[in-house]
């Protein structure tokens, strides 16, 4: 049992139960969107802020059970799920610090067990809290991954003239998708839009579209249920980014 540099649970110490990712429920696979922890020893604990935040949703919903939503800013969010009942103790609007506690581990909503379902979503999308909750990854630190393309794309010639690089998808930025596709060929002329397309395939970023990128490009289609053709159009840049 470790202690975590940023803690979900008030003595700092958590066992994850069931961590993010595919998994297989009553014979079914599915996604699981966060990361489900006990206290050390399997105790129950106080459940405190994961960061600085703006409480988004506080109530109680069939499924969630009792549940908290910090919004952080930058389209990053934490969720805290299935609180005991009545043990809530913030309000939708109130600001809230790293650390301040929001409630109390229960089994509330859709569960088998008292325990906390802790989700963390960056630039609207879920991704594995493990590397946040053990310091790997510093949370308050992550980009706005819309905003960073929205970047990249005016770096490499595109225009957004009404938004600019606002963070936030729109008709502006499905127009430069649609024109920022690699058709037939394997060379890029957008380098740093291939950065991030490199970035979110895991090769090497160099900013140049060969091969490999285009290999690893297919994969990903293909890991998301898009058609595995290689080239980056509108529906694989949604994908990358997280956006619907
Ligand atoms: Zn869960």
């Amino acid at each position: 049992m470790s202690e975590y540099k940023n803690p979900v649970l008030k003595a700092g110490k958590h066992k994850v139960t069931s961590p993010f990712g595919m998994r297989t429920i009553f014979g079914k696979r599915s996604m699981h969107n966060g990361i489900d922890l006990v206290g050390a020893g399997a105790t129950l604990d106080y459940i405190i802020a994961f960061a600085d935040g703006v409480v988004k949703i506080s109530k109680n919903s069939s499924t969630a059970g009792e549940y908290v939503e910090l919004d952080h800013g930058n389209g990053n969010y934490t969720r805290y799920l299935h609180m005991k009942k009545g043990s809530r103790t913030v309000k939708v609007g109130q600001t809230v610090k790293k650390g301040q506690v929001l409630g109390y581990m229960g089994a509330t909503g859709n569960v088998t067990g008292a325990h906390l379902h802790f989700d963390i979503k960056v630039g609207g999308k879920f991704v594995d809290p493990a590397p946040y909750l053990d310091g790997e990854r510093e949370f308050e630190k992550t980009v706005n991954n819309i905003k960073a393309w929205q970047l990249a794309a005016i770096e490499d010639g595109f225009k957004l003239p009404k938004y600019g690089a606002d963070g936030k998808w729109g008709k502006e930025c499905e127009e430069v998708a649609k024109n920022a596709v690699c058709k037939q060929r394997l060379t890029y002329k957008y380098k740093n839009l291939t950065k991030i397309v490199q970035d979110a395939v895991g090769v090497t970023v160099d900013g140049k579209f060969g091969s490999k990128t285009k290999a690893a490009v297919k994969n990903f289609q293909k890991l998301v249920g898009l058609k595995d053709d290689g080239r980056v159009g509108i529906n694989t840049w949604k994908k990358i980014l997280g956006v619907k």
